[in-house]
């Protein structure tokens, strides 16, 4: 089937940038609308109170996703931004007062969750370890088609 030079995407979130990159690289003319006046869609955050609050993501998954989007384009990722792994993932704070850290080290978020909840960290392990065995074993299925 002959492909339309020209393709419409509507919607600047992650979904449709990747989409008009991939097409762009393919050679088609792409052009993207957005209703908003910033591109990322939920990928976004605001300011209240002094606060940071995320609209969508706060954690970056999978970022070979986004450098294969950049090989395509045969552009730098270093160009545009870097990251790196940090201790901590998330932090989450409770009405009660707890305040609990969720360790990207495995043995430290376990003894987090024993010290601060009381959760036995054997099963944490357990429960992380199937996590960790489904991801590999059927993630790719899911995630990639
Ligand atoms: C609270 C929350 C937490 C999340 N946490 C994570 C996380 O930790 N990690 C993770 O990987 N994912 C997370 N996600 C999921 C992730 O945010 C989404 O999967 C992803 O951002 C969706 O991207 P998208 O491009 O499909 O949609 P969107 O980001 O919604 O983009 C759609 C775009 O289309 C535009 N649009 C819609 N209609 C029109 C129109 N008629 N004309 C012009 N433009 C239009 C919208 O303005 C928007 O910019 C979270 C989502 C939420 C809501």
């Amino acid at each position: 089937m002959k492909h339309p030079s020209k393709v419409i995407i509507i919607g600047a979130g992650i979904a449709g940038l990747a989409s008009a990159i991939r097409l762009a690289v393919q050679g088609f003319e792409v052009t993207v609308f957005e209703k908003n006046n910033y591109p990322g869609g939920k990928i976004n955050h605001f300011f209240l109170n002094g606060y940071s609050f995320d609209v969508g993501p706060s954690l970056f998954t999978q970022p070979e996703n986004l450098q294969e989007l950049f090989v395509l384009a045969n552009e730098s990722i270093d160009n545009f931004f870097n990251y790196q792994n940090v201790p901590v993932t998330c932090r989450y704070f409770y009405e009660d007062g707890i305040i609990l850290n969720a360790y990207s080290d495995t043995q430290q978020f376990a003894k987090e969750l024993r010290e601060k909840i009381g959760e036995d960290s054997s099963k944490v392990l357990l429960y992380l370890q199937r996590s960790s065995r489904l991801y590999h074993n059927i993630g790719d299925i899911f995630l990639n088609h």
